[in-house]
Parts: structure tokens; sequence; C-alpha cells
């Protein structure tokens, strides 16, 4: 562990992480491997069960043929963990289990493996909360389902590991308070331009308290988790994420925090309820047909459908007209699912006209640097290049690169391929 954080107690919050040292925007705090992690049932085709990068064509583990891998080197660096995990995948075929499920069996089989674990990690997952009685019946019954299910699926490998298993401390044994751990404590694990690959345990990184205006943000490389300062943290002070979408209104936020991590945030934006004019502005009469047709456009972002998630986006955005400002949460949510859609269609005009109608509202919603603002100006860049503006583009990569040098760090490859587009941007100019 490196010596600039430690473990405290946080006054009103339990266990905390805080720094033992200055340290300043862009450092890197703290960089982890998992104790396990898995990749997303909605990415299970489309990206590396072992590296997590993301490629159109994968080997597929011949056994399970769920497994998939870039090649046969990262399918062998894979083997000593999918070993157990293949087995067990094979013994449910066709069903396969959640996310979670899959993850907390990841988990054991790396706890069985290793008993003693990591000894420099700041927080052993004995300790590590499962909030199993202040749960609802309704989550519990949700959870004892996953628990059912983690038991079906190792039912064949328990008995291999019996001996490793019964060393295990009594909480991680008990399939409903493992499940409780683990669904309060992994975190996604996204690729650089934050798309979602996979889930993750990082022990000592779940001592990490919740901001909803965060001195830290975690970016991850493959499944190696960063975590960069991106504010000013003077020796003692506590370290924070968020983890949500800081992009809701105060009570969504707090609603979330409470059902699904269990305590209630208090932080200054909550407080303050810095943002909640802007994000509902607008009649509600206007806005609220945006905000009702939210959960569809998602569902036809899952299906990829994309034709049919534009022309949805297109009737909505001209309904709304300028009655709704740019800058109402829900019609910036619209425009950026319109943004997706044309960039899978390929109307790269049409995809920038939104893209550059996001980048003022994202500047107004996310204090500087913040790594969403950062690959957004990015993808505007990258339409902006494709399209020959040249030189707007160039404008707007530097932008980006002014806050991805802090937020994801210089050595980051999305930092490289940004310099990179730069350099092309340059020479094309002097041309
Ligand atoms: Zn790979
Ligand atoms: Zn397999
Ligand atoms: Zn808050």
């Amino acid at each position: 562990m490196a010596p600039k954080v430690e473990r405290f107690v946080s006054p009103g919050k339990g266990n905390g992480l805080r720094a033992t040292a200055g340290i300043r925007p862009g450092e890197l705090v703290h960089s982890a491997d998992p104790l396990a992690a898995c990749v997303s049932l909605k990415r299970a085709r489309s990206a590396c069960h072992h590296c997590f990068s993301r490629h159109e064509a994968l080997l597929r583990c011949s056994q399970c043929k769920m497994a998939r891998y870039c090649n046969i080197t990262c399918q062998k660096q894979a083997w000593p963990v999918h070993k157990s995990e293949c087995k067990c995948l094979r013994s449910i075929l066709p069903r396969i289990p959640t996310d979670s499920v899959r993850l907390a069996a990841r988990i054991i089989f790396a706890l069985c493996a290793s008993p003693k674990g990591n000894s420099e990690e700041l927080y052993t997952l004995e300790e590590h909360e499962s909030h199993l009685s202040s749960l609802s019946e309704q989550k519990k019954e949700g959870l004892s389902q996953l628990a059912s299910m983690l038991q079906l699926y190792l039912q064949q490998e328990i008995p291999s590991l019996e001996q490793a298993w019964s060393s295990l401390p009594p909480s991680c044994q008990d399939p409903l308070s493992l499940m409780g751990k683990v669904t309060c404590n992994c975190f996604t694990v996204s690729d650089g331009e934050l798309q979602e690959i996979g889930v993750g345990l990082y022990p000592s990184l779940s001592l990490l308290n919740h901001d909803c205006g965060p001195n830290c943000v975690m970016v991850f490389e493959g499944t190696k988790l960063q975590l960069r300062a991106v504010k000013e943290i003077k020796l003692g002070d506590e370290l924070t994420v968020s983890y949500i979408d800081s992009l809701e209104l105060t009570e969504d936020r707090q609603k979330q925090l409470e059902e699904q991590y269990h305590f209630t945030c208090t932080c200054q934006r909550c407080n303050s309820r810095d943002k909640d004019v802007l994000t509902v502005s607008g009649e509600e009469a206007t806005w609220r047909p945006l905000k009702d047709a939210l959960s569809r456009l998602d569902g036809l972002k899952a299906e990829s459908n994309w034709q049919e998630l534009v022309d949805v986006c297109r009737n909505l955005l001209s309904e709304a007209g300028d009655n709704v400002p740019d800058e109402n949460l829900y019609k910036l949510k619209v425009i950026d699912a319109a943004l997706d859609a044309c960039i899978q269609l390929e109307l790269w005009e049409e995809a920038l006209a939104f893209g550059l109608r996001t980048l003022p509202v994202y500047s107004t919603y996310f204090a500087d640097p913040h790594p969403v603002h950062g690959v957004q100006l990015m993808r505007v860049g990258k339409l902006q290049h494709y399209l020959e503006h040249i030189s707007d583009a160039f404008d707007t990569f530097k932008q980006a690169f002014e806050i991805l040098k802090v937020t994801h760090g210089d050595t980051h490859h999305l930092t490289s391929e940004l310099r990179m587009k730069m350099e092309e941007c340059r020479c094309e100019l002097n041309q």
C-alpha cells in the first residue's frame, strides 16, 4: 500500500481512508488489482474475460462456451482463475448466473487459493459490511435468491475446495452475508471511456466513503483501479469518491445512496442542493415527457435499436423545442442518447450537432477536472476531426487533455490516444 493513505474512523461515517501527506490534483493516490473481478453479462461477448479489453472477435472457451479471450496468452493467464469457474458454469448451463453471483464465486476461489490473502490490504473481506440487518424485506428476498443461486452454482466445486473453504471466516462462508458484502462493496469496472465492462472487489478501496463532490476519482486500466486526486488534499483529509452518477437531483441521489449503500449523504453538495434548480429548469409540463421517456430510451439502447432510438429522441426534442432549456437534465440525457445513436448509425454531422449542444451544459454541471466531461470533449473532438474541422478539433482535444491528464493521468492509454490525436491535428494544420 502506498504510504499516502491510511485507514481511520471517519466521524459519523465509520471506516474511511485519509491522506498521510499533501496530495496534488492529478497525483496517483493508490493503484490496486482486484481480489476478484468478472466481465458483466452484457459485455460477455465483446470483452476479454481476462484483461477486459474490448474486441470484435474473441476466442471462446471450448468447455463452458461463455468465457472469451483476446488470444491464447490471455486464455492461459486466465486459466488458474477460470478453472473452477468453468466447471461451475458447465454444471448449470444453459443458465448463467448474474454478475454479482459470478463475482462472489470468484472471490471464494481467490480466497481458497490464497487463504491468508494479501497482507497489504487495509481492510479484510471479513470486515466488509453486509448491511443484512438494515435491509427491507423485499431486498432481503432478492439477496436470498442470489445466495441460493450462488450455492447451486458452487455445488460442483465445494467438495474440492472443502479444506480451504472451511478455513474461511464464517461471514464469508455464509452465502447470504457474502452476497450482502459483494452487492454493497463491489465497484463497476469501466474502460477509459467510462463504459461499463465488469464488476470487481478491491478490498482496501472499499474503505473509501462517498461524497457527491469528491476529492478523488477512480479510473481503470484493464482491471487495475487507479485512484487519483482531483482536488488539493491536505494531510489528514478524508479521501472520497462518488458512488453514483452525480448528475441527478439531490433527492434522487440521496434515495439511491440510501437504497443501495444504506446511508444518508450529508455532503456539502447535498446540503446546499447545488445545481438542483438547473437540473429541473423550465416548466415541468414541458420537460416531464422527456423524463418519462428515459427508461424507454435505455431499453432501446440496450437492444442496440439505434434507428428507433434516434427517431424517438428527434421527436421528443422537437416537441420540447426551446420551451425546455438545454440545461435541463432530462433534455441533456435525451440529447446524449441521440448522440450515441447517431454515432452508431454513422450520421456524423448530426452527431456533432448533438455533441456540441451538450458541451456548455457539461461545463456547468461538472466541476472540473471531471472524467465524464473530459471523455465527452474527446468524443466531440473525434467527430470534429473526422469531419475535417481540424482547428475546432484541435481546440476541443486541448480542453479534453487539460482534464484527462488529471483524471486519467499521463500514462493512461486514453491520454496517450488523445496526445496522438492532438499531434495529428497539429500536422494537418501545418500543411
Ligand atoms: Zn485479453
Ligand atoms: Zn470455460
Ligand atoms: Zn451528497
